[in-house]
């Protein structure tokens, strides 16, 4: 099992497995295209079923658990069951340059997701290129989404999240939007009792840079998976295995192929909550400064070193009102002796023994 941080090379010798396993060509014939720096960008395609479904993970270099989440379907018994009316085109990591680095952008520094129109970059390309020949039926746009995300009263995080994007500056609901919203409707009506907190809602906001906004403008049906997090689950497992079940909820929703009622999915989809930038990883209260008692609000900051993934505590912010929550709240109050241990560095990283704030990985 891969875990939040892979190589690109480890990641080839897992796809390599999997493909012999699925009685799938070797690597070199599934190569559709290079990144920028060379590295070979895969698809995969399982299945002769009539419904024709595109799913691509990772065109952010820094969101693997929808990888992952890809690699547990394809081990699992229900993969062939799940695939009976579809033929699925998978490219597993679009961005390879920004998955060996752990980046969001590419080796060119461009945010794939912004691209979807200037098609600057070559896995811009690679992905419009299936898009066009593959013709799909569905589109499965899968990330990861950062710690910040919670309810728009800020009491709990947003663990998983989804958007069907619109096709117009109206936000048309259109019949493509419809099926998307039927799709998301799906996976929040069977699992919203298991999430730790909530299933959040995107803004629809059109921005046809976007690649999904720009295939629901192609009236193909498009689903953004955002797989957050909640709790100290900062390895990603947990939320690994909800995507796992998202999608295979997402694949049995486009075979059932259901008779949409307009309104009962708009309004089932607007039930959804939406979200805001409420959490930091860590919210320190009432901390003791020459300048008086402060909040402080910590994130830690990702970084890939020799292959390891570490999260380094940083001050982000004091006081700030926007900070509703932390996945970890400290009280001063409640441990007035921690205060003096608690050292906030000139580069803003911070750290603290006796609370249990330090670099981990
Ligand atoms: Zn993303």
């Amino acid at each position: 099992m891969l875990s939040r941080y892979y190589s690109y090379l480890q990641f080839e010798d897992a796809l390599k497995t999997i493909l012999e396993t699925l009685g799938q060509k070797s690597l070199s014939d599934i190569e559709i295209g290079k990144s920028v720096n060379g590295r070979s960008v895969y698809g995969i395609k399982l299945g002769t079923g009539k419904i024709k479904v595109l799913v691509w993970s990772q065109m952010h270099g820094n969101e693997s658990s929808t990888t992952r989440a890809l690699f547990k379907l394809f081990k699992s018994d229900s993969f062939n069951s799940l695939l009976k009316n579809i033929s699925l085109y998978i490219i597993p990591i679009l961005n390879p340059d920004g998955s060996e680095k752990w980046t969001r952008v590419n080796a060119n520094n461009v945010d794939l997701n912004r691209d979807a129109i200037d098609l600057t970059q070559p896995e811009s390309q690679i992905l419009r290129s299936v898009f066009d020949d593959f013709a799909p039926d569905y589109c499965l746009n899968l990330h990861g989404q950062r710690t910040i995300f919670g309810s728009l009263d800020g009491d709990q995080p947003a663990q998983i999240s989804f958007l069907a994007p619109a096709g117009d500056l109206e936000k048309t609901i259109s019949q493509a939007r419809l099926k998307s919203m039927q799709i998301i409707n799906a996976i929040h009506g069977q699992l919203n009792n298991r999430v730790s907190g909530i299933i959040g809602r995107y803004s629809d906001d059109f921005n046809i840079n976007c690649v999904g906004d720009y295939m629901t403008s192609k009236q193909v049906p498009t689903v953004l998976f955002e797989a957050g997090h909640s709790g100290d689950d900062y390895s990603r497992d947990q939320v690994t295995d909800l995507m796992y079940e998202s999608l295979k909820i997402a694949f049995k929703t486009i075979q059932d192929s259901l008779v949409v009622n307009e309104s009962n999915v708009v309004d089932a989809y607007n039930s959804i909550p939406h979200m805001s930038k409420a959490y930091v990883d860590v919210l320190v209260k009432n901390y003791r400064s020459v300048s008086g008692l402060q909040t402080l609000s910590v994130q830690y900051h990702e970084q890939v070193k020799e292959g390891v993934l570490y999260f380094v505590p940083i001050l982000i912010g004091i006081n700030r009102e926007d900070v509703l929550n932390g996945h970890r709240v400290i009280d001063l109050n409640d441990f007035p002796h921690y205060n003096d241990d608690l050292i906030i560095e000139g580069n803003l990283e911070i750290r603290s023994k006796s609370l249990d704030i330090e670099i981990f990985y």
